[in-house]
């Protein structure tokens, strides 16, 4: 007698989940990813308990076609990519087809969109996993993502979140990612109700950098530019008097997208070598640009860290 079966969907998408959503701050991720991919210049995000009761995020980007918002909560289900070469020519922050599959596997979805065209919205709720009918609804152009009640259905899951406190410091560097690199994007934070970051579209990073990590830091960046054949590299480095002492001041973006990578953080160290003391690390905010094909996005399930070519 065979052992081997095949999983029914409901255990793939919450397997694909544990890789995708860890806490709240990888569903902020993932929705900011999108509304950007959609092309949205405001994006208001707002958190109850860390994002452990509620993640709602307002876009005012293109927005989906009724037929399409049923589609867009099928796991494998993409408008980025339509063929195997896509993926190695890759310009969107998604691609996967994954992300909100997953994440209204494990909590209570509710979906508004509206194509600016179109007449009036769509709308859908999915509970753990379980879609509801699509029904037309009155909303702004743009798309309102609400997750409510993150793993109420995960017991085990929600039993490895952190404090309300801890969770919102997550979704602060996750929001802090985006707000960098996307500098020309109106962003909204609240927490709780209260409006913790206001940030009207600026031209550079500089005044971003100096919201999340201080004026005397960002008065000691020195911008850096050079380039080489079709790559391009850009941005601020601190001064080696605003060193720390680890590499969490390290923020390097490949494409807009935010990305560790251990032989560039490597580079960086040497960069500074001789300059900071033992134990102490440099502080940059480097943005790379690359051809897609010279480098492999595909390498991990929440695309932080990627694979380059050379
Ligand atoms: P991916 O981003 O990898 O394509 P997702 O599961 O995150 O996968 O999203 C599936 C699809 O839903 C996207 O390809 C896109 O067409 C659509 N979508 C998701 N979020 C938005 C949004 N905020 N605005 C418009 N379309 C969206
Ligand atoms: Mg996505």
């Amino acid at each position: 007698m065979g052992l081997i079966r095949k999983l029914p969907p409901s255990v793939v998408n919450q397997i694909a989940a544990g890789e995708v959503v860890e806490r709240p701050s990888s569903v902020v991720k993932e929705l900011l990813e999108n509304a950007i991919d959609a092309g949205a210049t405001r994006i208001d995000v707002s958190v109850e308990r860390g994002g452990k009761d509620l993640v709602r995020i307002a876009d005012n980007g293109q927005g989906m076609a009724p037929d399409d918002l049923l589609l867009a909560f099928q796991p494998h289900a993409t408008s980025k990519l339509a063929d195997v070469e896509d993926l190695y020519r890759i310009r969107t922050l998604g691609f996967r087809g994954e992300a909100l599959a997953a994440i209204a596997e494990v909590s209570r979805f509710r979906c508004q969109t509206r194509q600016a065209d179109a007449p009036e919205g769509s709308e859908v709720v999915i509970e753990g996993g379980v879609a509801g009918p699509i029904r037309a609804c009155g909303c702004p152009p743009g798309t309102v993502m609400e997750v409510r009640n993150l793993f109420y259905n995960v017991p085990v899951r929600r039993t490895f979140l952190k404090s309300d406190s801890t969770e919102a410091g997550h979704v602060v560097e996750t929001f802090s990612r985006i707000a960098l690199a996307h500098p020309e994007v109106h962003l909204t934070y609240r927490s709780g109700g209260k409006v913790i970051h206001d940030l009207p579209p600026v031209t550079g990073m500089r005044e971003r950098i100096a919201i999340f990590h201080g004026r005397e830091l960002a008065e000691s960046l020195l911008w850096i530019e050079g380039r080489l054949d079709q790559i391009h590299l850009w941005g601020y480095v601190a001064h080696p008097s605003q060193s720390r002492s680890s590499n969490k001041g390290q923020y390097l973006f490949l494409g807009g997208r935010y990305v560790r990578d251990r032989s560039l953080g490597h580079a960086l160290n040497e960069a500074y070598r001789g300059l900071l003391m033992i134990g102490r690390n440099p502080v940059a905010f480097l943005h790379l640009e690359i051809p897609p094909e010279e480098v492999d996005v595909n390498v991990h399930p929440t695309k932080i860290e990627v694979r380059f070519r050379d």
